[in-house]
């Protein structure tokens, strides 16, 4: 199947499309920011446990310099790229009135930054191969917008244009590229969230249940997958209806 790099892969929604695309049969480079993730370790050997190759790369996403060497590092050891995840992401919500310029700058590092690091250099791999897949986690606040997350959403829309810019720019030489909006996801991030917030989000959905890390995960599998071959530049929302 080839082999795939899942960005912020140590828990949450990036555990789940690790363990996903393993399960897939691909090879699987698993990136966080932290050595000190015991999880990561963790998620790999799960991932190994489906008879793939599986290993960490750890690297700060939003700094050029560090993908750069973290994906040469990956070509080096898996023989080439087929699929790219970038799911790292980070929230530090707040008003605007009382947000500080370090918090909106540090959001749109790690969210927005990262996917142009990533796909430059990824993308690099895959014209090379002639074939690819990017699929970029955004989230329904970058098409909607989210009150107190004024920074989260900018960085979110972004990774929508850059998915579309990259689907037009990389089509010619059989790459797609794709973004994934979820919805209320439960994980650590949302896990963050006052009870009042959580309740709210529930109200506002009409599948009146939170989604798992699974459900975006199988919509990656797709994406990456034979049946997502001719889908590119698209935006798919994962919410259960918090949207409509
Ligand atoms: P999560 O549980 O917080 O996991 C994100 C992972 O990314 C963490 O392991 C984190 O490490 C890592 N990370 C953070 N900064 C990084 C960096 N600079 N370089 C490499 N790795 C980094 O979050 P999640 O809920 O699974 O979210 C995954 C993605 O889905 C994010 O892009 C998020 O914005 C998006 N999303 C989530 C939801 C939701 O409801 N959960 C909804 C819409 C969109 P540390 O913990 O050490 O920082």
């Amino acid at each position: 199947m080839g082999a795939a790099i899942v960005t912020g892969a140590g828990q949450g929604i990036g555990e789940a499309i690790a363990l996903r695309l393993a399960q897939d049969g691909f090879d699987i480079a698993i990136n966080d920011i932290s050595a000190a993730l015991e999880s990561a370790q963790a998620v790999a050997e799960k991932c190994r446990a489906h008879g793939v190759k599986a290993e960490c790369f750890f690297a700060d996403v939003s700094s050029y310099d560090e993908c750069e060497k973290m994906v040469k590092e990956i070509e080096k050891t898996f023989g080439g790229i087929d699929v790219l995840v970038n799911n790292a992401g980070i929230t530090r919500d707040g008003l605007m009135a009382r947000m500080s310029e370090e918090n909106y700058d540090k959001v749109i590092a790690v969210n927005q930054k990262s996917v142009f690091n990533m796909m430059k250099f990824c993308g690099t791999t895959m014209m090379r191969q002639r074939s690819g897949r990017i699929i970029n986690i955004s989230s329904v606040a970058g098409v909607h917008g989210n009150m107190g997350q004024i920074n989260y959403s900018a960085s979110k829309a972004a990774v929508i244009g850059m998915s579309k810019s990259a689907a037009k720019e990389l089509g010619r030489r059989g790459i797609t590229v794709n973004a994934i909006a979820p919805g209320f996801i439960s994980t650590a991030m949302t896990d963050a969230l006052t009870d009042e917030q959580k309740k709210t989000m529930l109200e506002l959905t009409a599948l009146r249940r939170y989604g798992t890390p699974q459900e975006v995960a199988g919509t990656v599998s797709f994406l990456a997958g034979k049946d997502g071959a001719y889908i590119t530049g698209q935006v798919i929302e994962i919410s259960g209806g918090l949207t409509i």
